[in-house]
């Protein structure tokens, strides 16, 4: 019923007619980027707080647009979501997070953790656990250094089915992460319901955070909420060193964000590997 309200014109308005033929156009163009090669991953290091070293990367799409440049997911993940191009495209970033992965294992990185975001359309895909277990299988990664990112947002929609699929996932030996947590309403009921690994703090929360803030009390709550559980936790966001700070007092197991680095090419991220930088 959306895709049908962006083609159809139900009243004159200049300002939708063009942005109606923005979309279509968008459409068009991204039906050919897998065949035309213009996807890449760019990959953000997951930072260990307890050693300051890099324990793994989460792989964030990028797209080389004819005329556009390198253009964020932000602003075509929908389409994709809503044209079911996701399946084509999640397939692709799979595969490609999983052989670059496994390439810098065998380079003799150390224990090393690819993360890749999931979109709730391919995790509801009848398929989802044989396309990640013959992604593992033919890349030769370890089930055990792939994590999935999943936003709450999608896995409450049929919770017995996203309960089998996630146990299936785990059969396997991957990880799970719940990403942007905190912002959706049922936070918890997720946690009640799935058993997942990690829980990322949506950066929302990491923004403004500083010792006495509200948002330090959020977080506080967050991290000890984890511990309980026996999940791993990672702030997202950072981006200076007074969210660094306050993270490292209470402690928080693992951070990423800009303070750290930017999300960058596989090549400089090997590089950033072998310097092991340490905050
Ligand atoms: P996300 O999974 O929450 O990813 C984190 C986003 O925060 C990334 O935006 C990253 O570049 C940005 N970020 C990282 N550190 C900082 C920081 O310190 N400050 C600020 N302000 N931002 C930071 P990006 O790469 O534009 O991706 C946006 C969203 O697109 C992602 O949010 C994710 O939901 C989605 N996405 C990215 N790659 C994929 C993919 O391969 N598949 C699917 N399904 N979704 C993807
Ligand atoms: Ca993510
Ligand atoms: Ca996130
Ligand atoms: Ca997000």
């Amino acid at each position: 019923a959306k895709a049908e309200g962006r083609n159809t014109l139900r009243f004159y308005s200049p300002d939708l007619e063009s942005s109606s033929v923005n979309t279509i156009s968008l459409e068009t163009d991204l039906l050919k980027a897998i065949s035309h090669e213009q996807f890449i991953l760019h990959y953000q290091p997951k930072v260990d707080l307890g050693t300051g070293s890099i324990v793994g990367a989460e792989a964030l799409l990028r797209w080389m647009r004819p005329d556009f440049g390198l253009t964020s997911p932000q602003t075509f993940i929908d389409i994709a979501e809503e044209t079911g191009l996701i399946n084509e495209i999640g397939a692709w970033v799979l595969n490609e997070a999983c052989t670059q992965a496994a390439a810098w294992q065998s380079l003799g990185y150390g224990p090393f953790q690819i993360a890749v975001n999931l979109s709730p359309v391919q995790f509801f895909r009848q398929d989802i656990v044989q396309l990640v277990g013959e992604t593992l299988e033919r890349t030769g990664l370890r089930p055990e250094h792939l994590e999935l990112e999943l936003t709450e947002g999608s896995l409450l929609k049929d919770v017995e089915r996203t309960r089998l699929t996630l146990q299936q996932l785990k059969q396997l030996g991957v990880r799970i992460a719940i990403d942007d947590f905190g912002v959706g309403y049922s936070s918890l009921s997720y946690l009640k319901n799935f058993a997942v690994d990690t829980l990322k703090i949506d950066r929302s929360f990491v923004f403004n955070l500083a010792d006495g803030t509200r948002d330090e009390a959020i977080v506080r709550a967050i991290i000890s909420l984890a511990e309980s559980l026996g999940l791993k936790v990672v702030a997202e966001g950072v981006e200076n060193n007074l969210q660094l700070g306050c993270l490292l007092s209470h402690p928080c197991d693992e951070a990423q964000g800009y303070l750290f680095s930017r999300p960058i090419p596989a090549e400089a991220f090997g590089t950033l590997m072998l310097e092991r930088p340490r905050y």
